[in-house]
């Protein structure tokens, strides 16, 4: 394990290159707590799915966020995403909620709960965060902040690879329009756009394994720790 002060990472980028499985692994490393931001937009998104509420009327939205509790719970190791106390993990994966999750995230009212729910899970910092504004807007201030990202073909085939070894039938084609998709919304959304702040430190992970990404981010976390 690595020894660092008490500390926040902050970990965004572009869709499936490889965020949550950096800030999984960083996390066990330091000892800290993950937490997938996108998760949280993606049950939003099933909430409003399953319940047939019209994401272009605010007034059902802000009603609608009263009734969603979304949590996180270590099950076997996996970080488990529970909403209104239902395991969604795996659903919240299907191309369904793909589909909607960055029309979702882009409503103020939606990202106003998710930041402050997520604000609070940092209140005792030993955290790893990852999204698309978390060094930007939910911890401007976090010790560590990284900016990750890869070209779109390698990014395609692993989300591709990832979905169909979990039993999910799609085709390279319908992963990479939804890739688009996404990193077009999220990166020019009026409410908290996707950026890499000079702060951020940019890794480009399309040729490296996961164990160079993981000594390469951890290098610059030990490079900037005070112990
Ligand atoms: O990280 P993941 O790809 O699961 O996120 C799903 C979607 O949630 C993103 O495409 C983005 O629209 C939204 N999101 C966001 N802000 C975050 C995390 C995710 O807008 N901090």
């Amino acid at each position: 394990m690595t020894e660092i002060e008490d500390s926040i990472v902050a970990i965004d980028g572009f869709s499936s290159c490889g965020k949550s499985t950096l800030a999984k692994e960083l996390a066990k490393e330091l000892g800290y707590r993950f937490i997938d931001s996108g998760a949280m937009y993606r049950a939003c998104t099933l909430y409003f799915l399953d319940n047939n509420i019209d994401i272009n009327n605010v007034e059902a939205i802000t009603t609608a966020l009263d009734d969603i509790d979304i949590e996180f719970q270590n099950i076997d190791g996996y970080n488990a995403t529970f909403l209104n106390g239902e395991n969604v993990t795996s659903e919240i994966r299907s191309l369904r909620v793909a589909n909607q999750v960055s029309e979702v995230a882009a409503i103020k009212v939606v990202r106003q709960k998710m930041v402050k729910l997520q604000n609070a899970m940092g209140a005792q910092k030993r955290i790893v965060m990852d999204g698309r504004d978390i060094g930007s807007v939910v911890f401007p201030n976090a010790e560590h902040k990284f900016f990750i990202t890869a070209e779109v073909e390698v990014r395609v085939k692993r989300r591709h690879n990832e979905l169909t070894t979990k039993g999910k039938t799609v085709t390279m084609e319908e992963v990479r329009k939804n890739l688009e998709h996404r990193d077009h919304i999220d990166s020019t959304r009026k409410e908290s756009p996707l950026t890499k702040t000079p702060s951020h430190i940019l890794i480009d992970n399309s040729y490296l394994t996961r164990a160079e990404q993981l000594m390469v981010a951890l290098k610059h976390i030990k490079a900037k720790s005070k112990i």
